[in-house]
């Protein structure tokens, strides 16, 4: 099938998706670089490193792993990756290449934009999530004081997504891609959350799942063309993020994935849209099909009050006040200020729904 095209400021890139193309990446490196150092985590680089190494067969091919899990995304990895760049004698020339999940790609993206004032790098995402995370070039790592703190808007030359690659992805992880897909689905595309609503995490077919990746991926480059630095439009994406980011903080990253933190943030959103726009929005139907591919949903044992510390915390403040992405319907995203007091009564009656 077709490449997608995205635009961005600098250049455009493809996004080529298919079953098997990992074992063709020699063949999407259109340059000649002088060296190319392969970035991943230890389960990807265990499952899938070999091949790619294959494919480059160059003799200047070097990997780098880096321990799996959010604490990569780290100045002291971050660092490391520098001095394991400098010592493999990578150039101006060079290519870096991210194998993993998103946070191989935030972390080896952030790498190459930074490395000798900035080099090419190349997208291979792994996971479901990473549709989203591949695309749009924000690449980033934390700092202790919040995440993905530190980052800059850097695309990439190419994303190779080989579907194939995610048969081994655990329960857990298909559950936390598809909520991003969800969220690009309420954000513009109604029939499209109808079509998501109707698959049945546990039995999925490859085609099906391209088919879903192409959609969300198409969502997300038409928003990132028109608001590459996140100005307007793109803050869009932020859906379910305000809740489900400090979920993440307050249970710990590693307890629930990025996207069943932002499942239950979407609720959220709903919620609150439904009641400050009386509108009717398909809560109902997305809390079944979540809890229907086993999604943790339950906020008995939560902290409210430290969850609304967190949330005002979130970098996305302006002027002492919230601002969440809201939905008027589906398909028409709208960006509302709230204060403290409201947020907390939303969050209330929310939980206790
Ligand atoms: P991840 O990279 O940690 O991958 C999740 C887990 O799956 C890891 O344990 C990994 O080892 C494993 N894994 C990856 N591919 C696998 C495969 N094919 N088979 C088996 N196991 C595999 O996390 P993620 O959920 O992909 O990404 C989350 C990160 O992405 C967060 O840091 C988030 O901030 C970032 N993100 C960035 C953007 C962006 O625009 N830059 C957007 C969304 C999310
Ligand atoms: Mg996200």
């Amino acid at each position: 099938m077709d490449d997608i095209i995205v635009k961005s400021s600098s250049h455009s890139y493809a996004i080529t998706i298919g079953e098997n193309v990992r074992f063709l990446v020699d063949n999407y490196v259109t340059k000649k670089y002088s060296s190319i150092l392969v970035v991943s985590d230890k389960t990807v680089a265990d499952l899938y490193a070999n091949d790619i190494m294959n494919s480059l067969k160059g003799e200047n091919t070097f990997l780098s792993i880096v321990p799996v899990g959010e604490q990569s995304k780290d100045i002291r990895l971050f660092y490391q990756l520098h001095t394991e760049a400098i010592n493999h004698g990578l150039d101006r020339q060079s290519l870096i290449i991210a194998l993993g999940g998103g946070v191989i790609g935030d972390l080896a993206g952030f790498v190459a934009s930074t490395y000798m004032r900035g080099i090419d790098y190349i997208q291979l995402p792994t996971t479901i999530l990473a549709h989203d995370s591949s695309v749009g070039g924000k690449v980033a790592i934390n700092h202790e004081l919040g995440k993905n703190l530190i980052g800059s808007f850097y695309p990439p030359k190419a994303v190779i997504y080989d579907t194939q690659t995610l048969q081994t992805l655990s329960e857990k992880e298909v559950r936390s891609g598809y909520a991003e897909l969800i969220k690009e689905a309420l954000i513009a595309d109604g029939a499209f959350l109808n079509s998501l609503l109707e698959t049945d995490l546990f039995s999925l077919s490859t085609k099906e799942l391209e088919e879903h990746l192409r959609t969300g991926i198409k969502i997300k480059a038409t928003i990132v063309e028109e608001d590459e630095k996140e100005a307007g439009n793109r803050k869009y994406l932020n859906l379910g993020h305000t809740l489900g980011h400090a979920l993440e903080t307050e249970l710990g990253y590693g307890t629930i994935t990025h996207g069943e933190a932002v499942a239950i943030g979407l609720l959220f959103s709903i919620h609150v849209s439904e009641l400050m726009y009386a509108t009717k929005l398909p809560y109902n139907p997305l809390l079944k099909w979540f809890k229907k591919n086993h999604y943790p949903l339950d906020l008995r044992n939560i902290d409210e009050k430290s969850l609304l510390n967190i949330m005002k915390s979130d970098k996305k403040i302006m002027n002492k006040m919230i601002q969440m992405v809201l939905l008027k319907d589906t398909g028409q995203p709208t960006i509302q200020e709230l204060d403290d007091e409201d947020l907390h009564s939303y969050l209330k009656s929310f939980i206790t729904k």
